[in-house]
């Protein structure tokens, strides 16, 4: 071992078994922030070697949704990298060949159990209440000495021997010091029967081989992490650092689960109109928080300051409305080129071509009350459709008949077709105008006008609307309107 300061490599380790959880990015991005304040290099690993639980497509996924955000990697499967492969299923000799030597110095041993012995003294462990853990059955007879028992599989899996006495420890960055009595601990297999490591010996071998200097993850790992620290001692490798995360919580104070939180992917926050900036904003306040308290700060301030031993241990509750606030709060600082741009897919998909009227020139409308970029198709729909779906009755308002209506929307399209300019504060002067004329309340006229230029009774101001929609639109939509009032 030598003093020289370790480089700071930290990974992210996804599996492929579906949508990314939210909770990747969380950690992803005090990873790269950890990294790039320290010169150090930020790595993603795919550890996909449970075969029965990879889903199609996760990992182009995983790659997808943290490149939207923001967190892109140094070293990973698709960009390579001084340490590779780095996907786990391209490793397996590795694996092998370290169980192998644990094998030979009696760290560990093989075990040739059936699923239906291991269950049958588990079940009996319980019963008695005891601490369910495999009875080392296995451990010390050949294989031939072992099949004459019964009960066994073709193939044996290598488990761990873990020592009856002693404690195991290691310090964590965010909770201190933890410690584990090793008689609780159970033999861990190590490699399975069909040669595939499981997670815990795929885990040491490779944050080791990529030279991990802190290894961070979320604290339902705490209680694995003592088998780890046993595998690098037994080998004489050097121990990262490690950071377990709280983990994120509703607020009722249950975990965040992809199960029950079916928004709690990262596809989710992309498609529901999150910018990347305000989502990794968010999630850097979650348990942890600027020196000074501001709230609202770049990625780049984030990395001048981020610490992972300031993160604090009670779990951080997921508050959609405060991402929310968040997000509303980074679309109003955005240029309207820049929003319109943003925006643009969202409108595009819901199958409006936004030209006509220009996006930026809309987005003044509605940019003090958007959210997510996804609320554009409800509230700007109505600019690029022609023809809205309303009920026609709304267009009759309170204490008016239909005849007056229609007469109030005739001369409505004669005063857009004369007025001289289309500005806001001349079409407002002229309509106002118009009610007074007509003895009726201008609220009543402005009602009619609203339904028929916006398709609905709650719009953005109306007349800095109709300037957006200029005289093309405005009479196009009350001429509809006029054709659409209701006999009676
Ligand atoms: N593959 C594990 C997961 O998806 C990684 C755990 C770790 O970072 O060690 O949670």
């Amino acid at each position: 071992m030598t003093d020289a300061p370790r480089p700071v490599r930290l990974r992210i380790a996804p599996s492929p078994t579906g949508d990314p959880h939210v909770g990747t990015a969380y950690i992803a991005l005090f990873d790269l922030g950890v990294a790039r304040r320290n010169g150090g290099r930020f790595i993603l690993r795919i550890e996909d070697t449970d075969q029965g639980r990879y889903v199609e497509n996760s990992e182009r996924n995983i790659f997808d949704s943290l490149r939207w955000i923001g967190l892109e990697w140094d070293e990973g499967p698709d960009v390579g990298g001084p340490y590779g492969p780095y996907r786990q299923s391209e490793r397996l000799p590795r694996y092998r060949e370290f169980a192998e030597t644990l094998v030979e110095q009696g760290k560990a041993y093989r075990c040739w159990c059936s699923p239906e012995r291991l269950k049958r003294v588990r079940e009996e462990m319980q019963a008695r209440k005891e601490p369910p853990k495999y009875d080392r059955f296995c451990y010390g007879k050949s294989e031939a000495e072992r099949r004459a028992l019964g009960e066994c599989t073709e193939r044996p899996v290598v488990r761990m021997l873990i020592p009856d006495e002693g404690v195991t420890a290691f310090e964590d960055l965010i909770r201190g010091r933890i410690e584990f009595e090793n008689k609780l601990i159970d033999d861990q297999v190590l490699l399975k029967g069909d040669g595939f490591p499981t997670y815990h010996l795929a885990v040491v071998v490779d944050d080791h081989e990529m030279r991990i200097s802190h290894v961070t993850r979320g604290e339902e790992w705490i209680s694995s992490t003592p088998k780890h620290v046993l595998l690098y001692e037994w080998i004489g490798w050097e121990l990262p650092k490690f950071a377990h995360f709280p983990l994120l919580r509703n607020e009722n104070r249950s975990k965040v689960s992809k199960r029950k939180n079916p928004w709690a992917t990262l596809p989710w926050f992309r498609d529901n109109g999150y910018l990347p900036e305000a989502l990794l904003n968010f999630l850097a306040l979650l348990g942890w928080s600027m020196p000074d308290g501001r709230e609202v700060f770049s990625f780049e301030e984030f990395v001048r300051e981020v610490d992972l031993e300031r993160i604090s241990t009670s779990g951080p509750i997921f508050d959609l409305n405060k991402l929310d606030w968040l997000n509303g709060h980074y679309i109003r600082q955005m240029p309207l080129d820049e929003l319109a741009e943003r925006i643009r897919p969202f409108l595009e998909r819901a199958g409006l071509a936004a030209e006509d009227p220009p996006l930026a020139s809309a987005l003044p409308l509605v940019h003090e009350r958007l959210k997510r970029l996804a609320e554009g198709p409800e509230l700007l729909g109505f600019l690029y459709q022609p023809v809205g779906e309303y009920d026609p009755k709304l267009l009759v308002p309170k204490g008016l008949d239909a005849g007056t209506t229609r007469a109030l929307l005739d001369a409505s399209i004669a005063r857009a077709n004369e007025a001289p300019s289309f500005g806001h504060a001349e079409l407002e002067a002229a309509f106002r105008e118009l009610a007074t004329e007509r003895g009726v309340k201008t609220g009543q006229l402005f009602m009619t006008l609203r339904v028929a230029c916006t398709y609905g009774t709650v719009s953005p101001p109306l007349f800095e609307t109709m300037e957006v929609l200029g005289r093309e639109g405005v009479v196009t939509r009350l001429e509809v309107a006029l054709a659409r009032v209701p006999s009676e």
